[in-house]
């Protein structure tokens, strides 16, 4: 079967402040805002997507800014996305290192992984974040936030999740989601999809002994991968539903369409589609600057606005 799976879309967290999000993610690391839109789950919270000029899947982070809600704090641990890794040129921590130390931000030294060095801090919200260091990336990098463009975020790199048994989340990425893998090393199983290059890496790590994770302010909330088009979309919801998961229906996120279900592991997965992506509703050389709705949402317009926080970028 040809590999339908195509790479990673995006990743999603649930986080705290919205100012300091957007500080962090646009003035530390320097990448877009490519939609400043609501939860369509609940209209009164931000939903920000940050990434490469057009928001390309698989160089997006997003969102949800949950302080002030009620939110608890989540607990990071087995059944989770724990870490979220972008793509630098090899040759640029250096340069990261002192200015992420310059934001006050702790920087610890991963070391070499797969033969590539990577560091790792927290984001605002105790996300924890690493950067990948690497010379096999090609895509353009967003060159903004004063960071140069021979150093800049290429966009994802991949993602870590902490699962307490593998075998299962193995099977499925690899039997049904044609992820291969491509490498392993004490507890790290690494896989990868359509080409093992950064934006298609998911690390499986065997943590028998990782506490429940708990959705909640500084966790991601689930991981989407990319398929061309709404009907590989559907082959591969049907696929799933003859495994015997549970999966939602299509829904419309307006830039993207999406499915969800929980692999065996805990880990909520989304595939989503690549179009029609974030032009569909802002200039390209405006996205992120207005607060987008979706359609149902407008006659809201007014109230939603007085419920949002202020921000500022
Ligand atoms: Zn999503």
């Amino acid at each position: 079967m040809e590999k339908i799976i195509r790479s990673l879309h995006h990743v999603t967290a649930t986080v705290s402040d919205a100012q300091e999000d957007l500080d962090f993610y646009l003035k530390v690391l320097g990448i877009r805002l490519v939609k400043k839109t609501v939860n369509f789950d609940n209209h009164n919270v931000y939903h920000f997507y940050y990434g490469d000029e057009r928001g390309t899947p698989n160089t997006l982070m997003t969102t949800f800014p949950y302080r002030g809600w009620g939110v608890r704090e989540g607990v990071q641990g087995a059944g989770q996305v724990t870490v979220t890794a972008f793509s630098v040129p090899e040759g640029s921590l250096d340069s990261w290192r002192s200015r992420l130390r310059d934001a006050n931000i702790d920087v610890r030294d991963v070391g070499e992984r797969f033969g590539e060095e990577v560091i790792a801090f927290d984001d605002p919200s105790g996300l924890v974040i690493e950067l990948a260091a690497n010379r096999n990336d090609e895509r353009t990098p967003w060159v903004a936030g004063g960071v140069s463009a021979d150093h800049a975020v290429r966009g994802l790199y991949g993602i870590t999740m902490s699962i307490r048994e593998p075998q299962r989340t193995l099977a499925l990425l690899t039997d049904v989601l044609n992820y291969e893998i491509v490498n392993e090393e004490d507890r790290r199983i690494r896989l990868a999809v359509n080409g093992n290059l950064p934006g298609h890496i998911i690390d499986v790590l065997h943590s028998p002994d990782a506490p429940d994770a708990v959705n909640g302010l500084g966790t991601v909330h689930h991981v989407a991968m990319a398929v061309a088009d709404e009907d590989e979309q559907l082959r591969v919801r049907k696929e799933l539903i003859n495994l015997g998961l549970e999966v939602t229906e299509v829904r419309d996120r307006c830039y993207f369409k999406s499915i969800y279900f929980r692999e065996p592991g805990g880990v909520l997965y989304e595939v989503a589609t690549l179009g029609p992506g974030f032009d569909v509703d802002e200039e390209l050389s405006e996205l992120g600057t207005h607060l987008r709705l979706p359609g149902w949402e407008e006659p809201n317009r007014a109230e939603i606005m007085q419920g949002l926080a202020t921000v500022s970028y």
